[in-house]
């Protein structure tokens, strides 16, 4: 099983790195811009670096990561739930 994970809207992002702290598996901030960024090796489209599926044991982190997202940018759907 997987989850669905995007960064909507990315631009929002204010670099405070919560989500790389709490889900570290799943998110990263980029050397480009230097907002959070999926991990590349969860991306459907290695360009696309708001969008990426990861396996459902990722979920409590990702649950974490959007729950306390300064920004609420953070969102999945997966078969446990969605945020
Ligand atoms: S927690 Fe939200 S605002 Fe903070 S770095 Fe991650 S996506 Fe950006």
């Amino acid at each position: 099983m997987t989850i669905k994970v995007r960064i909507d809207p990315r631009d929002n992002c204010i670099a405070d790195m919560v989500c790389v702290s709490l889900c570290g598996d799943v998110f990263e901030m980029s050397d480009v811009d230097g907002k959070s960024q999926i991990i590349a090796k969860w991306r459907a489209d290695p360009n696309d670096i708001n969008h990426g599926e990861v396996p459902d044991e990722f979920q409590d982190c990702v649950d974490a990561a959007a729950k306390s997202c300064p920004t609420q940018i953070i969102h999945y759907e997966g078969p446990n739930g969605s945020y």
